[in-house]
């Protein structure tokens, strides 16, 4: 073989220029790799999703009649990452070492120490997967300071004319339809939310390798794994999103229910995995959804905009906003929050619904929809001032779609606002109020959430008002939040001094909570 063509777990990118045609001088390797099985807690389904879109990809590779080594955690023990790619490289004599551009930092630093090891030169190749191609970033973002998504994202819509009219404006007259998008769903709409299309793959033999390995993991998973591992799962998929979920997908993008055998999924596509190991390009993925909006009476401009406002905005968007910030993001903590996650992250254990409901999902499916990863646990964290580290830590372990990459700025960025708002104008912090609005959750818990007060108040509110206070400084003179100390300098002092020793009780006692 002349040339050694690296492919990571996360790069299953079948259109990729580097497959047109098979090679007799080429050799490629796919390898299950133990620290990158290790290099957090990762929950069982997203490791078996992981290495099946792998062993499927390299088998997929081999019947087009490409020459793959597929290495299994068997054949990689010891090995990290680069010695594992010089070692195959020596063996195999090749003149030349060709790699995907990585989407994690970490994976960067990896790939240039080899470089500097190498004895035969290494090439880096794109991935072919993002809309905005990488040396564009920096025309776009700016390191440490805040960008705004809306800007970014009406420049991508005009830039690839998606729902825009000939005088360039945007389809239907406006380019953001949250407003009309943040419905609940009422109790006679539950009945209609849609079954989600899960697979069956079997993972058995996965499961036993992970065990034997003594990889350690979180989360449940049984033999058969719902998640799509092939381009023809992730176009199935698709297909099935198109048809069922996006006529109500910006509708009910926000709402949340623990009343509903489908209350994990509702109308999201839950193509996050599909995308990120790029088994399916985005630009695929926004054609086939603004196809289907032409093509169908029964799915409005709101729902279609709000879903090509997700791929086309914030996915790329988060990606600009990790390479430009890398590797400071990693050390943000613009709150100074430093508490312990608590317990029942790992477990579910909570009297909280709206966090026993998240958590509970997450550790069964992998998978939480957007405004469970934001509004409930995300917004517990912020308001409990648990140290980021932790919480990255777990949401990068726990979703099946968890790369760095997107889970770093969502989370450190957007969720935890430990960036001090680079990314989010205004933490997103919200009391029980808010997912009293959005969800059924409270009237099923154990907490009240009208009450600020009491051993039965819901832990949301006091600590709401505890996060407001303690940041006083800092959010007063923020357009977006300052006007809510209106409220707080109404009350009196004996009220304030009481909502602030509950939170206090909440803090001292949270895992009990
Ligand atoms: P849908 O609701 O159907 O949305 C469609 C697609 O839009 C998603 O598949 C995704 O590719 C994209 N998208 C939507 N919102 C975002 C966003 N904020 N950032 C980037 N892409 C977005 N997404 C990940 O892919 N990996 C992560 O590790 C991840 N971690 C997150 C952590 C936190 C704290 C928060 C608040 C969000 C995180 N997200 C992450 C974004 C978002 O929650 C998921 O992309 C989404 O829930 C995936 O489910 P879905 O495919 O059903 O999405
Ligand atoms: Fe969550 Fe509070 Fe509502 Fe209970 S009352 S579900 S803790 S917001």
């Amino acid at each position: 073989f002349e040339t050694l063509r690296v492919i990571l777990g996360d790069q299953l990118n079948a259109a990729h220029s580097w497959l047109k045609k098979p090679n007799d001088k080429v050799a490629y390797l796919i390898a299950e790799l133990h620290p990158e099985a290790t290099y957090v807690r990762h929950h069982k389904q997203k490791l078996c999703a992981f290495f099946l879109a792998m062993e499927r990809f390299a088998q997929a590779l081999k019947d087009a009649g490409h020459n793959v080594q597929y290495l299994t955690l068997d054949d990689t023990e010891g090995h990290s990452l680069e010695s594992l790619i010089l070692g195959m490289a020596d063996s195999l004599g090749v003149r030349r070492i060709e790699l995907q551009r990585p989407d994690e930092h970490r994976v960067m630093m990896q790939y240039q120490a080899l470089a500097s090891q190498a004895k035969v030169p290494v090439h880096l190749a794109d991935t072919e997967h993002f809309m905005l191609p990488f040396d564009e970033i920096p025309r776009f973002f700016k390191a440490k300071t805040s960008v705004r998504m809306e800007h970014f994202y009406r420049k991508m819509r005009q830039r690839f004319n998606i729902l825009m009219t000939d005088d360039h404006t945007p389809e239907g007259g406006h380019w953001n339809y949250d407003s009309a998008n943040r419905q609940k769903l009422k109790a006679n709409e539950l009945k209609d939310i849609p079954e989600p299309l899960l697979f069956q793959h079997d993972v058995s033999h996965l499961l036993e390798r992970i065990e034997r390995h003594k990889i350690p993991f979180l989360g449940e998973a049984d033999s058969t794994l719902p998640w799509p591992v092939t381009r023809q799962d992730g176009l199935s998929l698709l297909q099935y999103f198109c048809d069922h979920l996006l006529p109500n997908f910006g509708r009910f993008q926000d709402a949340m229910t623990g009343r509903s055998p489908h209350a994990w999924s509702l109308y999201h596509s839950r193509l996050s995995f599909a995308l990120n190991a790029k088994m399916i390009h985005p630009n695929h993925v926004i054609k086939a959804a603004v196809m289907a909006y032409r093509q169908r009476k029964d799915i409005d401009i709101a729902q279609v905009e709000g879903f090509v406002r997700q791929i086309l905005g914030w996915r790329e968007y988060v990606r600009g906003m990790y390479w430009i910030n890398m590797p400071d993001y990693y050390e943000q903590n613009a709150l100074d929050a430093q508490r312990d996650l608590p317990q029942y992250f790992w477990d579910g254990q909570t009297k909280m619904n709206c966090m026993a409901h998240a958590i509970g999902q997450s550790l069964e499916y992998a998978y939480a929809h957007h405004i469970q990863r934001l509004m409930v646990t995300g917004n517990f964290c912020l308001l409990a001032g648990i140290h980021p580290k932790q919480v990255d830590e777990w949401y990068l372990g726990i979703y099946v779609d968890a790369l760095e990459w997107v889970e770093l700025p969502n989370t450190r960025g957007m969720s935890q606002f430990a960036d001090g708002g680079w990314i989010a104008s205004k933490p997103y912090a919200a009391s029980g109020n808010y997912i009293q609005k959005m969800s059924d959750y409270c009237s099923d818990c154990h907490y009240q959430v009208k009450e600020k007060v009491g051993d039965k108040a819901c832990p949301m509110n006091s600590l709401y008002w505890r996060f407001m206070v303690q940041h006083r400084d800092r959010l007063l003179k923020n357009p977006r939040i300052g006007m809510i100390y209106g409220n707080w300098d109404k009350q009196d002092k004996a009220q304030q001094d009481a909502v602030l020793e509950r939170a206090q009780w909440c803090l001292d006692n949270i895992n009990e909570l």
